[in-house]
C-alpha cells in the first residue's frame, strides 16, 4: 500500500512523515499532535478515525466528557471556550483552544 498520507489531518493530528516502521502490514506515520506532541500512528489507524490525537489529549478529552460544565476551565495546553452545540449522540459539543 503505497498511499501518500504526509501533510493530511486528522482530527487534531498532521502527519508529518513517514516511518520505515510497520503494524500489521500498515506503515507507520508520524504525526504531530495539535497540543505540540509527536505520535506514531498506523496509517490504517488513521484512515478509520480511530486514532485522531495522541494520548495525553484523549486523556483529556476524557476529563472533559466528566466535567458538567467545563467552559472556562484549561486543561494542560487545550482551553474549553464555549458550547457550539450538541453531537449526535446529545452530548455537548465545545469549541477547545
Ligand atoms: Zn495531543
Amino acid at each position: 500500500m503505497a498511499q501518500e498520507l504526509t501533510g493530511q489531518v486528522f482530527r487534531w493530528l498532521t502527519v508529518t512523515g513517514k516511518t520505515e516502521r510497520k503494524v500489521s502490514n500498515s506503515p507507520v506515520w508520524e504525526c504531530r499532535c495539535r497540543c505540540g506532541n509527536t505520535v506514531y500512528v498506523p496509517g490504517s489507524a488513521l484512515l478509520r478515525g480511530n486514532t485522531g490525537c495522541c494520548v495525553q489529549c484523549m486523556d483529556t478529552l476524557a476529563q472533559i466528557r466528566r466535567t458538567k460544565d467545563p467552559v472556562g476551565t484549561s486543561y494542560g495546553k487545550v482551553t474549553v471556550m464555549h458550547a457550539t452545540g450538541e453531537s449526535r449522540s446529545r452530548s455537548p459539543l465545545y469549541l477547545l483552544q
